[in-house]
């Protein structure tokens, strides 16, 4: 079948725009400090949940009117422009401009007051910080986004498409960073667009920290909340990354697994010698490194090692877990029987710690020839939930392995930096506040994720700022992060932009956060 022709950007653009209202008021600070105040019902409520106002509804489908008029895929298209290509060195100053040139100006209009923080990493790019402060009494909201993005990989995208050209095809927007992260932190800064321009201010003071290295291992980010957490203090992150549940299920995550990646290597002598000769006289470290994995981890996943495996999963998380069904439908057919025996698919994957052979190497493997190798290595990776502090892997994995006589197994760090598991209590108030706002928007009850199975920075704001943490995703699994073919879904944009603006409403309403008046 023939691939039809992507329409021309501007095309889509046009047709989205087709019979709707007009763009949103660019707002001033001036107009803003200006508004008068929003009245408030007489009527009382339970703190947690939105006022179902007229006000409300207006500002939502404010919301929805831009978007159908092509006013996110405009900032977007604006934004995936620039190739913020972090893996490359060369793309420096091009990280520095979107900052400059984009995000910068954009968030002035918001009536924000934003700079450029120096990276306490030696050569790492440069840090976005930007805030509104309203009122100090005000509660106060830190979001982040980071604005690079993987490698474009401009050759491999399929139908003619660039990476760098928002097209439009199907309900998708193609192009790098629709998905991770560009799309989703331009959807949280229109929502906030939107509630200034129905309220004539946020209701709350709001802060923006936006990196250009998160592709990279976000370096320095932790550093820098450390030296400037007074500058990042706040009462909640509410940020988005990362996928939905599935595409038509709005979706809460409270954090993260932990990443903790490290090598076995088994090295036992210069060269090879022939098997014939010396197989019975000399030991195979291959057999050797495959014996020292299965004594750590068994034929079905089980991990073995104590100090690898977590705590019993907590009934709150256990309670959001039970309605939760990971998988996707396109994606692979999930193995009843792997891993930790009496755990749901659901609970493996988002409430337990997975111990993974990624890479094993003995010989040649693309040429074997009758010889016993010197040498065998694999690389391991420890993926794990909150509770478990990857600093005492190395250690619990060093006795494990000497007590069973493989002591000539050695145990070396990982390139990568380990990620920290976090993970807020799925029945913290933030998250029942979160939950009734979206329900209230979007009319479904988001599926709560206590924290992703992959792994995100965010033991930056759980751990450091000591923020609860609620995460609202806009991606969702087939996304094709990271690789070609990248893409947003418009439908889901849209009703991202609905939620965020109904959870910007209702954190600048008075009577329905968890924020206690100061
Ligand atoms: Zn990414």
């Amino acid at each position: 079948m023939e691939v039809a022709e992507t329409p021309s950007a501007d095309r889509a653009a046009a047709r989205i725009g087709q019979g709707t209202s007009a763009r949103l008021p660019r707002v001033t600070h001036a107009e803003v400090s200006e508004a008068p105040p929003i009245r408030r019902g007489a009527r009382r409520r339970r703190w947690f949940q939105p006022s179902m106002n007229a006000q409300r509804s207006l500002a939502i489908n404010a919301a929805a009117d831009w978007f159908d008029g092509g006013g996110l895929l405009d900032d977007l298209r604006r934004r995936v422009a620039f190739r913020t290509e972090s893996q490359h060195r060369e793309r420096a100053p091009e990280l520095a401009r979107y900052l400059t040139e984009e995000i910068g100006p954009a968030v002035g209009r918001l009536g924000f007051r934003w700079t450029l923080w120096e990276n306490p990493a030696a050569g790492a790019p440069p840090m976005f910080f930007a805030e509104r402060i309203e009122d100090p009494s005000l509660p106060t909201m830190l979001t982040y986004g980071h604005g690079d993005v993987v490698a474009g990989h401009d050759d491999q995208w399929t139908g003619g498409r660039s990476p760098w050209d928002v097209s439009e095809s199907d309900g998708r927007w193609y192009g790098r960073g629709t998905a991770d992260n560009k799309g989703q932190h331009t959807i949280n800064l229109a929502a906030l667009g939107c509630v200034v321009a129905a309220r004539g201010r946020l209701g709350f003071n709001a802060k923006l920290l936006l990196e250009m290295g998160e592709e990279v291992g976000s370096p320095g980010l932790r550093q820098l909340c450390e030296a400037r957490a007074e500058s990042l203090s706040a009462d909640v992150l509410i940020a988005s990354d990362g996928p939905r549940l599935r595409s038509d299920r709005p979706t809460i995550f409270l954090g993260s697994r932990g990443a903790f990646n490290f090598d076995l290597v088994v090295d036992l002598r210069e060269g090879a010698h022939h098997s014939g000769n010396w197989g019975g006289l000399l030991a195979n470290p291959g057999t050797m490194l495959a014996n020292a994995i299965a004594s750590m981890v068994d034929a079905r996943g089980r991990i073995l090692v104590d100090a690898l495996r977590p705590a019993p999963i907590p009934a709150s998380v256990r309670r959001a877990l039970a309605e939760i069904e990971p998988g996707e439908p396109d994606g692979p057919a999930i193995d009843e029987n792997w891993g930790e025996p009496q755990l749901s698919p659901a609970e493996r994957v988002f409430g337990w710690n997975a111990l993974e052979v990624l890479a094993f190497r003995t010989g040649n493997p693309d040429r074997p020839v009758n010889a016993i190798p010197p040498r065998a290595s694999a690389h391991l990776q420890v993926r794990f939930v909150v509770g478990c502090d990857s600093r005492h892997f190395i250690p619990a994995i060093r006795t494990h392995l000497d007590l069973r006589g493989f002591a000539k197994v050695e145990i070396r760090p990982g390139d990568s930096e380990p990620m920290a598991a976090t993970r807020l209590d799925p029945d913290h108030p933030w998250v029942r506040w979160a939950v009734e706002s979206i329900a209230a928007t979007s009319g479904l009850r988001p599926a709560i994720l206590p924290n992703l199975g992959g792994s995100l920075p965010n033991d930056c704001f759980a751990d450091v700022l000591r923020l609860p943490t609620i995460w609202v995703p806009h991606s969702y699994p087939a996304c094709s992060q990271h690789a070609p073919d990248e893409h947003m879904l418009a439908a889901v944009a849209r009703e991202g932009l609905m939620i965020m603006t109904g959870l910007f409403w209702d954190l600048g309403d008075p009577g329905c956060t968890p924020v206690r008046p100061k």
